[in-house]
């Protein structure tokens, strides 16, 4: 792996593929992560549609169809569904530019977690490109709520996560994560943290045609008080470090790293992406940045954002 230039946009060195099963349709699938240009952001890439039809869908939350227990997107009869894992862990691991190839209607599930695709992004390689990155800077604070759930973003120099879950459930209980979020703590406290439910809901999904490829190979499943799981869990807060996970996933939909503080209380896939849309339907609350590009390693660029119109003329 080359040097990694700070503020500098990033992509793949190489390709790298993954295959498996989508946890809601059982549907096998492979998804391959591709080297992308500068500027082009992360897209998937859909094929094997009828007809051998292929379709190109940006990670846009204005392509979002559904955010029923998974987030799906979609546009001209293409859709691909499960999208959130590998989408947080490109923005997790600081990836700006990729291609993401699927050849089936889910990305598969893998073991519930982000881990195959940190592995997949680390035998790839990440190449630095020579365009500086740019950041969708928070400056006000935008808030969301729904029912009893509410989500919001604050102003704050960096990426981080304030994420609460509270369940009723007394194993799963109120648990809340909260950090600011570099590619090293995305890898260390929340790539691993593995999606979960409950054995009681299983029959209702698999009613309404969901969960069909669940298992404990890629899902933590909770009976009344225990983990079914025979390996117990990857961390004591797993669940609220897989909604966290799920988060990063959701507002890499907003197309750009965000500079903030997002803060979610019982959220979810709905609530992530209805954020993103109200913070920017706000043309107030929000403006493009971009870090100065420098060769030194570290992540104390993050205090210096130079303000950038937002979506005027390139100014690299
Ligand atoms: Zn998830």
């Amino acid at each position: 792996m080359g040097t990694r230039r700070n503020g500098a946009q990033t992509t793949l060195a190489n390709r790298a593929t993954l295959s498996g099963v989508g946890v809601h349709s059982g549907h096998a699938a492979s998804v391959t992560l591709h080297p992308a240009e500068a500027d082009s952001g992360i897209y998937f890439y859909r094929t094997n549609l009828d007809g051998g039809r292929d379709c190109e869908i940006p990670a846009d939350y204005r392509h979002v169809s559904a955010t029923d227990l998974c987030t799906t997107i979609g546009g001209s009869g293409a859709s691909v569904a499960t999208i959130e894992h590998v989408l947080a862990t490109l923005r997790g691991m600081e990836i700006d530019n990729c291609m993401i190839e699927v050849d089936g209607p889910e990305v598969p599930v893998m073991d519930g977690s982000a881990e195959a695709f940190i592995d997949a992004i680390d035998q790839a390689g990440v190449e630095t490109l020579s365009r500086a990155r740019r950041y969708i800077k928070v400056k006000k604070t935008v808030r969301v709520e729904l029912g009893s759930s509410y989500a919001e973003f604050r102003p704050h120099d960096c990426r981080r996560l304030e994420i609460e879950i509270d369940f009723a459930n007394p194993l799963v209980g109120r648990q809340r994560y909260a950090a600011d979020m570099t590619a090293d703590s995305f890898r260390r406290d929340i790539g691993r943290a593995r999606t979960f439910g409950f054995y009681s809901d299983v029959k209702n999904l698999w009613a309404r045609g969901f969960a069909l490829g669940a298992s404990l190979d890629n899902a933590i499943v909770i009976a009344e008080d225990r983990v079914m799981n025979p390996e117990g869990l990857r961390y004591k807060d797993e669940f609220v470090r897989h909604k966290a996970l799920d988060a990063v996933g959701d507002l890499a939909l907003a197309g750009a790293p965000i500079l903030g503080c997002y803060r979610s209380y019982r959220g979810g896939h709905k609530l992530n992406v209805m954020a993103v849309e109200t913070l920017l339907a706000d043309r107030d609350a929000w403006s493009l940045v971009e870090m100065p590009v420098r060769r030194e390693s570290g992540h104390a660029d993050l205090q210096a954002g130079v303000g950038v119109a937002a979506f005027g003329p390139e100014v690299s």
